[in-house]
């Protein structure tokens, strides 16, 4: 684990599985449809059980989806943590459509939606890193940075931000972001 705190957050990397974690909130790297999908996404669905997936309807039939950027907020069924935040990242299309901002606001509004929720503690895959083929470096610094400004704010109710990353190579990416 490798960490650093910053105006009494804190902000910590592991290796791990995201469906393990036992804080109050996970954040899934969701898919517009918001009906589930491979990755961290499919082990999402898989370890929290069927109520997840039909809150995230009932959201879908309200508002049409989640656009990349955005997030929503369902219970954690029968994962450990008491909730799901399920933001949207953006699909990498060569760096000239925006991605830059809109993986920043996938984390901003993660964290804003956290605060609503008067969270306390939070885990982030590595989103878009994946299917979304977002270069790693790239993706890393931008999500290092959405949380240290979020960590650098006066007031708000999150104390601990964990990373917990699938891969060694995504590990050693994220580590280096963090130190820079
Ligand atoms: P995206 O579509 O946003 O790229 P993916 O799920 O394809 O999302 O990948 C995002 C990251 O999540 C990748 O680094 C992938 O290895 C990782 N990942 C997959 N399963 C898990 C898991 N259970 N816990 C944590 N990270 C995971």
């Amino acid at each position: 684990m490798s960490s650093l705190e910053l105006n009494g957050r804190k902000i910590s990397l592991k290796r791990g599985d995201i469906t393990r974690e036992e804080v109050d909130a996970i954040v899934n790297a969701a898919n517009s449809s918001l009906l589930g999908g491979g990755g961290v996404d499919g082990a999402i669905h898989k370890a929290g059980g069927p109520e997840i997936l039909q809150q995230c309807k009932e959201i879908k039939a309200r508002q049409g989806g989640c656009p990349p950027g955005q997030a929503v907020i369902t219970s954690g069924g029968k994962l450990k943590s008491a909730y799901v935040i399920h933001t949207v990242g953006p699909i990498w299309r060569g760096g000239s459509g925006n991605e830059a901002e809109t993986l920043a606001s996938a984390y901003r509004n993660s964290l804003a939606l956290a605060e609503e929720f008067d969270l306390k503690s939070i885990s982030f895959p590595s989103i878009s890193t994946g299917a979304y083929g977002y270069p790693l470096e790239q993706a890393a610094e931008i999500a290092i940075k959405a949380v240290k400004e979020y960590c650098r704010k006066e007031s708000g109710s999150i104390e601990a931000i964990y990373f917990v990353l699938f891969d060694q190579f995504t590990f050693d990416a994220y580590k280096q972001a963090l130190q820079s």
